[in-house]
């Protein structure tokens, strides 16, 4: 349970480990992007309104020369009772002119408003575009304090990013405009809604961050294709180890796993040489080097059975080191252990193909010869006798000889492993009582 957990997590932290960053560089590239663009896309909104603007001043100069002024209205007469006053330039009154401004605003989808300076803090349009729902249009109503002053008094032209006409947002541009006698009659707003503007910077984020979005997809889906392929290596790895933890030692790792080039590939070898040593110790004798007891029973006791299924022979021989205690009496334990590891060279050197030896206790071995009966078996151990007796040990210059007893038989004759030994076993007590350094067939 805690080691699904694990994996889980592990698949997990991959995951994390790509997209956390990959999140946050696109959280940055989207804000400063959308911010550079906000920003440059403010600068040729007021480009265009500056455009605008200069357009309808240049018109109406054009087409209506002379000074814009406020005439009195002589048909018309306010509550104080003075004549009211009427937007002109020049000889043509403008107030309810609405062919050139209107013809303007069609052409760009920008609403354009004239203002007259009223006092130093007020201006109120004369001439606009701009209606309220009902669809009057809000000729009468002033200009923001603010815009005023920056404008009208400061004799200056002004952008501005939230100016709120008639309860809606706008773009605004206002250019002031001046009267025959060089003072300032008012201004010129031009304005475009800021939702237009809007609706062109999310045209153009909205398929980015989609693209964005699509990438993150992508990477999240790559991520997991190679996590869940470094994720099923670990997992072999750890079958591996899980085996030769409970003690199997022949455990096998794909190939795939060991051959890898990375640093998963070097500790798939770490823990295959890791095995072969364990299984050295296990199954191996450490004077001799050659396999031990353990590895001799487990050996046997597979051939045993083995041969009982296929009918192939097998034979089994004890051998014993004769006199063995006189070498170590009279030479002493080191010396006796050379001796020992001489007798085992020489078996090891010439067991024939399908044999194996093993030391079976102090200086006995325990040898198998797979598809040999024992007859076959004795020639072999003959010849191998003779050669132990031809040899020798120099320990400090003295001249050490041994002899060795055998006794084989034929494993699959018995009807088990334990039995096969025991025959063996009194074939070379048979051997140590007829005189020693022979091999005994029984
Ligand atoms: P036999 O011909 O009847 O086999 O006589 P033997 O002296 O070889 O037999 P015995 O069983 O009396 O003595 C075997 C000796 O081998 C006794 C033991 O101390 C010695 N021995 C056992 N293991 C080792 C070893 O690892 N190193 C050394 N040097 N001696 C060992
Ligand atoms: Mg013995
Ligand atoms: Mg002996």
């Amino acid at each position: 349970m805690n080691e699904e957990k694990a994996k889980k997590s592990l698949s997990g932290s991959f995951l994390r480990m790509t997209l956390i960053p990959l999140i946050v560089m696109i959280l940055v590239v989207v804000v400063a992007a959308g911010n550079l663009f906000t920003i440059a896309l403010q600068r040729e909104v007021r480009k265009e309104l500056y455009n605008a603007a200069s357009q309808i001043k240049v018109t109406y100069d054009t087409v209506y020369p002379g000074s814009y002024q406020m005439v009195e209205n002589p048909n018309v007469t306010t509550s104080t009772g003075e004549n009211l006053l009427i937007f002109a330039k020049g000889n043509q009154i403008l107030s309810e002119h609405y062919d050139l401004i209107d013809g303007f605003h069609r052409e760009t989808g920008l609403e354009a408003s004239f203002f007259a300076k009223v006092n130093e803090t007020e201006c109120y349009r004369v001439l606009t575009t701009i209606a309220d729902i009902k669809g009057n249009r809000i000729v009468g109503t002033g200009a923001h304090p603010k815009i005023v002053s920056d404008v009208v008094i400061n004799a200056h032209e002004a952008f501005y990013t939230n100016a709120t006409i008639n309860g809606i947002s706008y773009f605004a541009y206002y250019m002031p405009i001046e009267a025959e006698d060089g003072t300032i009659f008012g201004m010129i707003g031009i304005a475009r809604q800021a939702s237009d503007v809007k609706a062109t910077v999310y045209a153009i984020l909205i398929p980015g961050l989609i693209i964005c979005l699509l990438g993150l997809l992508v990477a999240s889906f790559v991520s997991l294709r190679y996590s869940g392929s470094i994720l099923k290596t670990l997992k072999k790895m750890e079958q591996f180890l899980q085996q030769v933890s409970k003690g199997n030692l022949n455990a096998n790792l794909d190939s795939a796993v060991s051959g890898r080039r990375d640093e998963i590939g070097t500790m798939a070898r770490a823990a295959i040489t890791m095995e072969s040593s364990l299984r050295d110790l296990v199954e191996k004798d450490a004077l001799t080097n050659l396999y031990n007891r353990r590895y001799g029973n487990q050996k046997i006791t597979k051939v045993w059975a083995e041969a009982n299924r296929t009918g192939v022979p097998f034979a089994v021989a004890i051998g014993d080191v004769d006199f063995f205690k006189k070498v170590n009496d009279t030479y002493g334990h080191e010396c006796g252990d050379e001796v020992l590891k001489m007798v085992a060279r020489i078996l090891e050197e010439n067991m024939p193909r399908g044999g194996t030896v093993m030391r079976w206790g102090g200086e006995e071995f325990l040898m198998i010869f797979e598809g040999f009966t024992k007859e076959t078996a004795a020639r072999q151990l003959e010849e191998i006798i003779r050669i132990i007796g031809n040899n020798e040990v120099i320990y400090e210059r003295k001249v050490v000889r041994v002899t060795m007893t055998v006794g084989v038989t034929d494993g699959d004759a018995s009807s088990n492993a334990d039995e096969v030994i025991s025959v063996a076993d009194n074939a070379l007590y048979e051997g140590k009582q007829s005189g020693r350094n022979r091999v005994v067939v029984s």
